[in-house]
């Protein structure tokens, strides 16, 4: 016999589903004032409205496509706006196994994407090669371009990508607007030959 419907049917708390506010900088606050630091409000602006551009070369490009499905819904994090031109996008999400042959190819995207710029290997492929210890993947993107986060698994489930894209917030909200004059930074660059 058919299971009936009405034990099919969860109810939904929906005590919480006011509208969430961000959080104001950390500043000084007095009677009709507010006080902060330009670096938290530039962080801030640029923390909510990543434009990512999505490098998918095999089956974690899949779970991309489902977190930017209705249910997962990367736009709620003010990343609607997915491009494929590395000039007007600013994080650099590669997903899925990357040949050698295809190590020139992310980075001439990195390359050709203006500063300040971010990188997530998402997926054991787009991190460390995965399964695929053979003479022609490459063991991991950070051989060819710097990467500010990875994100485990394979596939990495849609929760995983979006736990990693928050990381990916916080350091672009917590990150001194100095960081890309910095030594440090350029030496960064430097050492995968990029002036
Ligand atoms: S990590 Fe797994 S799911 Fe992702 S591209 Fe590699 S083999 Fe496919």
């Amino acid at each position: 016999m058919a299971r009936p419907v009405r034990f099919n049917i969860k109810e939904k708390d929906t005590s919480n589903w006011g509208i969430n506010m961000v959080e104001a900088p950390e500043g000084f606050t007095g009677e009709g004032f507010f006080t902060t630091s330009l670096d938290r409000v530039v962080g801030l602006a640029r923390s909510k409205s990543l434009w990512p551009l999505p490098f998918a070369t095999s089956c974690c490009g899949i779970e991309f496509m489902a977190t930017m499905g209705s249910h997962y819904d990367l736009a709620r994090f003010g990343s609607e706006r997915v491009g494929f031109s590395p000039r007007q996008c600013d994080l650099l999400m590669v997903m899925g196994t990357i040949a050698k042959k295809m190590g020139p190819v992310v980075k001439q995207v990195y390359l050709q994407m203006a500063e300040p710029r971010w990188v997530m290997a998402v997926g054991a492929c787009a991190s460390s090669g995965g399964i695929f210890d053979t003479y022609s993947v490459l063991q991991g993107i950070d051989q060819v371009v710097p990467v500010d986060v990875y994100v485990p698994g394979c596939p990495p489930r849609p929760e995983a990508i979006l736990d990693g894209f928050m990381k990916i917030q916080d350091l672009v909200h917590h990150e001194s607007l100095r960081r890309r004059n910095s030594a440090k930074y350029t030496a960064l660059l430097e050492s995968y030959g990029i002036q």
